[in-house]
């Protein structure tokens, strides 16, 4: 542990900028969370939110995943509930009932907390699911969350541990001499600090440009669907090859879809309305559901898929804090980046996330 924290600006209050600049002031340090806008404005507030340990993504990444559920788990009792998971696990299958079962047993044999289970079983789980398909992969461990309440829990939560929370402030630069991050400019002032960390999402790239660094991310458009129903259709998070659901609460069911483009064909009213009608022939009771709103959200993808996390190689005291699946990952992230932030400690599970990886 250094002698004393280091200053430590997090520029971006949406759910990962959030998490750490809390994390960071519960353990003592000196924060700053900084945002142009509200917590949660940007691609959080667009979030499906579910919490998984996903499928197919790299060895050490994936075992990052599953820390993340259990890091989701402390954070609910740290704060004494006031954040709030709904574990409603989850099924998941697809057309092809053998990638249905490789699906099962990779995970299994990985230590998930993931069984096949047969369609008597399934339409137990989801009784209003028209046609169970014969097999689903179930993951009861698995849940989702409000992701702006879980945002703005957490900006409270670390105004009350001491940190200054700066909204309405946008960061026009980051600033630097020969030695590395000296602070960041806004359009009233300039703060000093020994750290900075860049939660900025989709405008990551462009805040750490001037610096010569172009952070290798991706904007990538998904969408996010909400449909007004009658009453609960569904208990837990669903995921086939056609739909993506879960309800968000009694009369609203949400849906994430891929944005394709802005064709009349594939732009967002057309997918939103394939995907009500795909919901409306999958579910019992969902004959009279009404799409209330359509929304397009930028996720920030790195460009492998993996998360970038960790201090930049060449500038120092820049910490990166930028990833798909944010929200499942932002309460290990803030934990686990606090520690290297305050111990310059390397965090081992942390090694698949480096910025270093893009060099080679
Ligand atoms: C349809 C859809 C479904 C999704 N489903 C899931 C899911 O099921 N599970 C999951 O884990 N993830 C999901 N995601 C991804 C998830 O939304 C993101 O990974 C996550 O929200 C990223 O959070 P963030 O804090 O890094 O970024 P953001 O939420 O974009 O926050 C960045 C913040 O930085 C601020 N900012 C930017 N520039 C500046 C500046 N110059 N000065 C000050 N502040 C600045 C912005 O105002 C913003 O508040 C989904 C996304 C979409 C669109």
């Amino acid at each position: 542990m250094r002698a004393t924290k280091p200053r430590t600006i997090v520029v971006g209050a949406g759910i990962v900028g959030a998490s750490i600049a809390y994390h960071l002031a519960r353990a003592g340090a000196p924060v700053m969370l900084v945002d142009k806008s509200q917590p949660a404005s940007a691609v959080t507030r667009k979030a499906f939110a579910w919490i998984n340990v996903s499928h197919g993504v790299p060895k050490p990444y994936a075992e990052l995943r599953l820390l993340a559920i259990q890091e989701y788990r402390r954070l609910e009792q740290e704060l004494d509930h006031a954040l709030q998971v709904d574990w409603c696990g989850a099924l998941t299958w697809n057309r092809d009932l053998a990638e249905t079962e490789r699906l099962a047993r990779e995970h299994a044999a990985a230590g998930y907390d993931v069984r096949l289970i047969e369609r008597d079983q399934i339409a137990l789980l989801e009784p209003n699911l028209v046609e169970p398909p014969n097999c689903a992969v179930h993951a009861p461990s698995e849940g989702a969350v409000d992701p702006v309440a879980a945002t703005e829990v957490l900006v409270d939560a670390a105004r009350q541990a001491g940190a200054d929370v700066r909204l309405g402030t946008e960061v026009i630069a980051l600033t630097a001499n020969g030695r590395g991050i000296t602070g960041i400019r806004t359009r009233d002032e300039a703060v000093g600090a020994d750290a900075v960390v860049m939660a900025a999402g989709t405008d990551a790239r462009l805040l750490c440009q001037p610096l010569g660094l172009d952070l290798p991310i991706d904007p990538s458009p998904a969408l996010l669907l909400r449909f007004k129903t009658p009453g609960p259709l569904v208990n837990g998070i669903i995921s086939s090859s056609d739909m993506e659901i879960r309800q968000a609460s009694d009369h609203c069911l949400l849906a994430a879809d891929d944005y394709i483009d802005e064709s009349p064909d594939n732009g967002p009213d057309a997918i939103a309305g394939r995907a009500l009608a795909a919901v409306k022939k999958r579910l019992r009771g969902a004959a009279g559901i009404e799409l209330e709103s359509v929304s397009v959200g930028v996720r920030p993808i790195p460009a492998d898929g993996c998360p970038i996390v960790g201090f930049s190689p060449r500038i120092q005291g820049l910490y990166i804090a930028v990833m798909h699946a944010g929200v499942t990952m932002a309460p290990a992230i803030g934990r686990l980046a606090t520690t290297e932030i305050l111990d310059g400690a390397r965090v081992k599970l942390l090694e698949s996330c480096r910025l270093e990886r893009f060099a080679t």
